[in-house]
């Protein structure tokens, strides 16, 4: 099974996106995570990806194909597989289309996350996230016990470079311009685009999901 997360940034796709992996044992493959961790090991990939990141830019399709097809090599080919931050282009969906025969897959479902821009605006600059344990708290919405600590790690929460505000802004026009017109790819394709009301307590954006995998594509998620 191959699903995908669609939506602005700050929509919740990642904190929705791993709830879902750990109830259905699926692997999360992130883009926005593989590469800053290729930025933290100082790869070539993490260097050439630096300057569009910080500027809230899009990192080249090539790079960023790349990068998928070398860690789609590399999964269990029993794995179900949710994309999170991927595809963010035409040109990507297309690459991927052409990518998952070959590792007998197709795309399953795509779920687009939807929310108004001032909504956005706000939960991405209150984000802080945890480089140790992949956490990501909201300082309006869900902070942390102790102000700028993890709960579970212990250690310091990170502002994410790209979650500046002067950055944000830029992310959800690049967004609007370079990611949205995949809605229209995704209806005009095979597979289901379940629309999913990000503007909601984060547990009832859960329900409405699975109850949208349940109604539309069989799937039926347990536990929390
Ligand atoms: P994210 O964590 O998904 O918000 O991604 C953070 C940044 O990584 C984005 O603002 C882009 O600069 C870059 N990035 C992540 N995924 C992609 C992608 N699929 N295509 C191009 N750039 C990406």
């Amino acid at each position: 099974m191959v699903a995908i997360l669609l939506g602005p940034p700050g929509v919740g796709k990642g904190t929705q996106g791993d709830r879902l992996v750990k109830a259905l044992g699926w692997q999360k493959v992130a883009t926005g995570d593989l590469l800053r961790a290729a930025r933290r090991e100082g790869s070539e990939l993490g260097r050439k990806a630096q300057s569009y990141m910080d500027a809230g830019d899009l990192v080249p399709d090539d790079l960023i194909v790349e990068l998928v097809k070398e860690k789609l090599a590399g999964l269990p080919a029993d794995a179900g597989v949710l994309f999170d931050g991927f595809p963010r282009t035409v040109p990507q969906a297309e690459a991927l289309d052409a990518a998952l025969p070959s590792v007998d897959r197709k795309v399953d479902v795509v779920i687009l996350f939807e929310a108004p821009a001032d909504v956005l605006h706000q939960r991405i600059s209150g984000r802080r996230f945890s480089p140790d344990s992949g956490r990501i708290y909201n300082i309006y919405f869900d902070p942390p016990e102790e102000e700028g600590v993890c709960d579970e790690a212990g250690t310091p929460l990170v502002h994410r470079d790209d979650d500046q505000p002067e950055t944000v802004a830029r992310r959800l026009e690049v967004y609007r311009k370079q990611t949205e017109p995949l809605v229209e790819y995704y209806e005009e394709a095979s597979a289901p685009l379940l629309r999913i009301d990000g503007d909601q307590e984060m547990q009832e954006v859960q329900s409405d999901l699975r109850s949208a995998l349940a109604r539309e594509v069989g799937i039926e998620v347990e536990g929390a």
